[in-house]
């Protein structure tokens, strides 16, 4: 979950900066569409940005609070001028757009300002997109509509017409793990060479190589040896790193699958397990998610940048990872 616009910049920097630059020249459009694929983060998005108009606490770079009475009820879907619809069935019918407007035009409700999301707005029927048509045709100052679409090329270009279409693309290195694994490269190396880089010849070189193999064996191996806590991590150094990984350079990939897979324990963490590289082992990140915190796989993840630091400062390699594994060790 992304709880600022920051945070979710790093996602979708081209909508989001459109999407802050309206807010701060107070030009939130009427209609948006969100189209994209799953998982890029849509509905996210525009829960976010409902929360934004709504928060009774927003800071000063329009990020809400999260915790107000406004915030907690869009969260929870129980904010009376905040509406989500959603595919009754298989389609999004016009009893649910007809009650959305009826819902809208009740008194007593606690501000003027409407918000509502359609999501799979592509499922609408023929009159339920009619009704909805009639919906956008009136635009009220006051109101904001997000629909949402996995399939664009479903929606009638009538509607799409009166939307700003903001397009959330999948994350890069997701969809260069894709093009990779389309090429034939096996989806656990795939993936995890979609990590260290963006080059498709340089990722068909690592795929091809059974050194890259062998590396995601040992670092794999390390990890084991450090969650197991006995003393043969310094052992394990000496013996088997060091042989895998002799240049520099390689030195360097394996501090990055290292780096990789403490991620991947973060990510578990905070319940992101979609994002998890080392998908494979996602049982064993489970199990040792349980034994650490956060902050304590974010120390860890620190030391590494830290060593991949003092690499390129011709610190010598095998002493540098005994005093990295040391430090993953410490405490744990
Ligand atoms: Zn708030």
């Amino acid at each position: 979950m992304s709880r600022t616009w920051d945070e979710f910049a790093i996602r979708q920097p081209i909508v989001i900066k459109m999407l802050t630059n309206s807010l701060k020249k107070d030009r939130v459009a009427h209609a948006y569409l969100f189209e994209g694929e799953k998982g890029t983060g849509k509905l996210e998005c525009a829960k976010l940005l409902a929360k934004t108009l709504y928060c009774k606490d927003l800071a000063d770079d329009y990020n809400p609070c999260h915790s107000c009475i406004n915030c907690r009820r869009i969260d929870s879907g129980n904010h009376p001028d905040v509406h989500v619809i959603e595919p009754d069935g298989q389609s999004i019918k016009k009893q649910q757009i007809q009650h959305l407007q009826e819902e809208f035009s009740k008194t007593g409700v606690e501000s003027k300002r409407k918000f509502y999301m359609i999501n799979h707005s592509d499922k609408m029927t023929a009159n339920a997109s009619n009704s909805l048509l009639k919906f956008l045709e009136e635009p009220n100052s006051q109101t904001t509509a997000i629909l949402m679409t996995e399939q664009q090329n479903q929606m009638l270009d009538t509607i799409i017409s009166r939307c700003q279409t903001l397009s959330f693309k999948a994350l890069p290195k997701a969809a260069f793990a894709k093009q990779l694994i389309e090429m034939g490269i096996k989806p656990i190396l795939a993936q995890l060479i979609a990590q260290l880089t963006n080059s498709l010849e340089q990722a068909k070189i690592l795929a091809e190589e059974e050194w890259f193999a062998e590396a995601r064996k040992v670092v794999l191996q390390l990890c084991e040896v450090l969650n197991s806590k006995s003393q043969q991590s310094f052992f394990f150094i000496q013996e088997k790193w060091t042989s895998q990984f002799g240049d520099r350079e390689q030195v360097e990939i394996g501090l990055e699958l290292l780096l990789v897979y403490y991620r991947d324990l973060l990510s578990v963490l905070i319940g992101d397990e979609q994002t998890v590289v080392f998908s494979d082992q996602i049982d064993q990140l489970k199990q040792r998610a349980l034994q650490l915190s956060q902050m304590r796989v974010m120390e860890d993840m620190t030391a590494i940048l830290e060593a991949k630091k003092r690499l390129s400062a011709n610190v010598q390699s095998q002493l540098l990872m005994e005093q990295l594994v040391l430090k993953l060790q410490e405490g744990s």
